[in-house]
């Protein structure tokens, strides 16, 4: 048996470790209520709706393919969105995953890959962070992250459910052979939003705040590219076979961009010019988040090939113009 469930597997990060899991010979079973997920991105494995909130669902899902591990991406991931809704956040995010691991607990499956983020780290004054900086989440989504992380630990001492941590930083870029990409609905990222500004699907690029303590006055966020991020995930699912422990990684590549150097690069990129207008700042979004990966890269061999943001937004303008899912 080799199957491994894969909660959120219609999403953009889960269906490209869809993909990922295949090529190295797992077969991932997608669970995904479809909220945010598309079907048609489930095409490496069986696929079974289900929502997280429902217990008897999951029951049974693991009853039906007995999986050797989970990896969990199911989840609400806007920051602005869990600003304004935070119940929501903790209902889903938080009771969903306890939902997830009582029933793995239950079928015996103890092995959990989680998909985290540096959002659990909240603002810390221009300091590149590692997996032992303290965690001060300023927003709701980042909140329900680090409690689940939190549940993951109690879950280990109380019942030995096993998990790599992966804390992201932002992830953009799509699979280069062009069989999934990224597609929120509605958008709120600024790699797919800044594209579909310069194929003028939609208006102007609003930059949140240009009034930030940075060189230029924007955001600076550490961008990985979305096949490097899974990738990550197929190891950790290795060393969870090779350990009797749990740990935690943060995937990043120790360099920031400020969101006007996104826009730069994406015109170089493009060869188009990027309307942008200027707006007030997005509530609960931190100045700085950028993390080296040393950790992964000795502890789990993970060596980032394709994170630099010429080739990450290449990827995802070539993804954009097949024009798979238009605004
Ligand atoms: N951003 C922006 N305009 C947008 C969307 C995002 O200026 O329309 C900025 C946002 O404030 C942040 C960065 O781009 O500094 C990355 O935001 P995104 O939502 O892509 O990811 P997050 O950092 O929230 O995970």
């Amino acid at each position: 048996m080799n199957k491994v469930l894969v909660t959120g597997g219609a999403g953009y990060i889960g269906s490209h470790a869809c993909k990922a899991l295949r090529a190295a010979g797992f077969t991932p079973v997608t669970f995904d209520n479809l909220i945010t997920g598309w079907q048609d991105a489930v095409k490496f494995g069986p696929f079974e709706q289900g929502d997280l909130l429902d217990r008897a669902a999951l029951d049974a899902v693991f009853a039906k393919h007995e999986p050797i591990a989970v990896m969990h991406f199911a989840a609400l991931s806007q920051v602005g969105e869990s600003m304004q809704q935070p119940g929501r956040y903790w209902h889903n995010n938080v009771t969903g995953s306890m939902n997830l691991f009582d029933a793995a607990v239950q079928a015996g499956c103890n092995q959990i890959v989680f998909s985290s983020t540096c959002a659990t780290y909240g603002d810390q004054d221009n300091v590149v962070l590692d997996e032992n900086s303290s965690q001060n989440p300023i927003n709701a989504y980042g909140a329900s992250k680090r409690a689940i992380e939190d549940m993951l630990r109690d879950y280990e001492v109380a019942h030995g459910l096993r998990h790599v941590i992966f804390r992201y930083f932002n992830v953009a870029g799509a699979d280069p052979e062009g069989e999934v990409g990224e597609f929120h609905q509605p958008e709120t990222h600024l790699v797919p939003l800044m594209l579909d500004a310069i194929a003028g699907k939609r208006d102007a690029l609003t930059v949140f705040g240009s009034d930030y303590d940075t060189p230029d006055g924007t955001c600076i966020r550490d961008y990985v590219h979305v096949c490097d991020l899974v990738d990550a995930h197929v190891l950790g699912l290795k060393w969870l076979a090779d350990h009797n422990d749990s740990r935690v990684f943060n995937l990043g590549t120790g360099k920031g961009f400020s969101v006007r150097e996104v826009i730069d690069h994406s015109r170089e990129v493009t060869n188009q010019t990027v309307p942008i207008v200027e707006g007030p700042r997005r509530p609960g979004d931190c100045t700085k988040l950028v993390s080296g990966s040393h950790r992964a890269e000795v502890e789990l061999g993970w060596k980032p090939q394709r994170s630099t943001l010429k080739h990450m937004i290449s990827d995802a303008w070539r993804w954009h113009q097949t024009g798979h899912y238009d605004v």
